[in-house]
């Protein structure tokens, strides 16, 4: 269809205004955060209600025309690319939180509300979103359950599937799907569960009611420095397998620490090569003692700051969750990956990692979760260099190889997409694909509904597949 004919017709479903096109439009929505693979949408549309979202997917159907559920982009794994073009449908003006119970400790919201703006808006009663990706104060609870996202806290509160209490979901054809609700999910099949970290690639979440945590009594927060990498993940098994269980246990290597120093004037301790930022929670008396045992085990930290106080708690954090960007300051492109290994095997993987960059002659940095094994290196290259692109998805394929060959997984956090779809048959044999594909069916998904993502259908997925890599408009 021309694209003049389709911005009309999506004009005469919702407020013309709210029907985007033109260069810049395509330019800002033909990549996610992952900005190694991209196509352009021909139209992105920003609809406010459920119904209108509705009316667009029914549309989009009756024209085949391929569409993608979009909330704020930060997606790492190339999920909300529009890889066959077609609408981007953007759940930016889907932002009210609609209704809050916290006696009940839940919250009914539209699908593109800010995760750090809930969090906030349940603060006066005690209550927060536990999910806290590293992207929070901009990724949507829409994109969070379509990603099934953890975060820092992850280690002790769990990801986003623990925290979700039902959906309503646009699917193909334009139905209008209620599934759960602040109640939970009713008896039978826990249908609600295949949507969360679906992808988008059943339906549009247009709300979701989500689980209130009350914030916890009392926090303890150190930065453990460390004069090796191997001594810092050797002290990682170590508080794992001892059975504290800290709220938080994230990692961060040199390489992040130089840029977060470099980026905000912090000091770190000489001959610091990797830092353990812990954090335990609970009773007053619990956490100061877990964090004690925790400080006891790891002997052979060259530094230890314990925050006194929030702002020192904040101060502490910044390693944490300023490193990527620090990143971004040294480095024109960054790619994140994500993959996962037992704990125990974090010393021996991130050597690899290390020996991975240096054979592709890439500069890398790592920043994760590293309580629960979920490995994030970040490549830093300029993707204007002939062959780079090659050589950043090359040392990616590498290091989720072994991953998998420690007993780990393709993707932790930051999901499939189509950066990891042609290797989820490393982890799976046809037989488990074939049926995971089947999921799709159940839902009508058809091939127009974010197509190439997760197990690609669709028939121009791989023809295009050569053609997103590096492309610009
Ligand atoms: C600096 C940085 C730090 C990050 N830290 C973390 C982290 O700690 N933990 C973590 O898990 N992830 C992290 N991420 C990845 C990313 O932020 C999460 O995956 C996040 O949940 C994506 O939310 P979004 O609103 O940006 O979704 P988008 O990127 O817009 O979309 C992501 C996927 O969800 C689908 N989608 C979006 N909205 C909907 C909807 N309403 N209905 C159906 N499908 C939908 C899209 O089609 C796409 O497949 C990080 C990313 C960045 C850039």
């Amino acid at each position: 269809m021309e694209e003049s004919q389709m911005v009309a017709e999506l004009g005469r479903l919702i407020d013309p205004d709210r029907v985007l096109t033109g260069s810049a439009v395509k330019r800002a929505y033909e990549h996610d955060a992952y900005t190694v693979e991209k196509f352009p949408p021909t139209a992105v549309v920003l609809p406010e209600t459920t119904e209108e979202v509705a009316q667009i997917v029914k549309w989009c159907g009756g024209n085949q025309v391929p569409f993608t559920p979009r909330g704020a982009g930060t997606g790492l794994s190339g999920g909300a690319m529009p890889a066959l073009g077609g609408v981007v449908i953007s759940t930016k003006r889907m932002t009210s939180i609609l209704e809050m119970s916290p006696a009940d400790r839940w919250a009914h919201v539209q699908s593109g509300t800010v995760n750090l703006r809930l969090t906030k808006a349940a603060q006066p009663y005690g209550l927060h979103f536990a999910p806290d990706p590293s992207s929070q104060s901009v990724s949507t609870i829409g994109g969070n359950i379509a990603e099934n996202s953890g975060g820092p806290h992850t280690l002790k509160y769990g990801v986003t599937t623990q925290h979700v209490l039902g959906v309503r979901i646009v699917v193909s054809g334009g139905e209008v799907l209620t599934i759960g609700g602040p109640d939970g999910m009713p008896p039978g099949y826990d249908v609600l569960s295949l949507v969360i970290g679906s992808e988008g690639t059943l339906g549009v979440v247009t709300e979701a009611w989500v689980r209130l945590t009350p914030n916890p009594v009392a926090v303890e927060t150190a930065l453990i420095s460390f004069g090796s990498i191997r001594a810092a993940s050797e002290a990682v098994s170590t508080i794992v397998k001892s059975g504290v269980f800290p709220a938080a246990l994230e990692m961060m290597d040199r390489n992040v620490i130089h840029a977060v120093r470099d980026a905000f004037g912090l000091e770190y301790p000489d001959g610091m090569e990797a830092m353990l930022l812990v954090e335990c929670d609970g009773q007053p008396e619990v956490a100061r003692q877990e964090m004690e045992e925790i400080i006891q085990m790891v002997d052979s930290a060259i530094d230890v700051r314990i925050a006194q106080n929030e702002i020192e708690r904040a101060e502490l954090w910044k390693a944490r969750k300023k490193g990527i960007g620090a990143l971004g300051r040294i480095s024109p492109t960054v790619v994140t990956h994500d993959g996962v290994i037992p704990p125990s095997k974090l010393p021996e993987m991130l050597e690899v990692v290390f020996g991975v960059a240096e054979k592709h002659g890439l500069i890398v940095g790592n920043i994760f979760h590293a309580g629960d094994g979920n490995l994030h290196p970040i490549f830093c290259f300029d993707e204007r260099e002939s062959g780079k692109i090659d050589s950043v998805v090359a040392a990616g394929e590498e290091v989720i190889q072994k991953c998998i060959d420690l007993g780990g997984s393709v993707t932790g956090e930051h999901g499939v997409g189509v950066e990891k779809s042609s290797l989820l048959n490393k982890q799976f044999d046809a037989e488990s694909l074939h049926w995971q594909g089947k999921v799709r069916d159940v839902f009508g998904a058809g091939e127009l509904c974010n197509p190439c993502k997760m197990i690609p259908d669709a028939k121009g997925c791989i023809e295009h597949k050569v053609r997103w890599r590096g492309v610009a408009t």
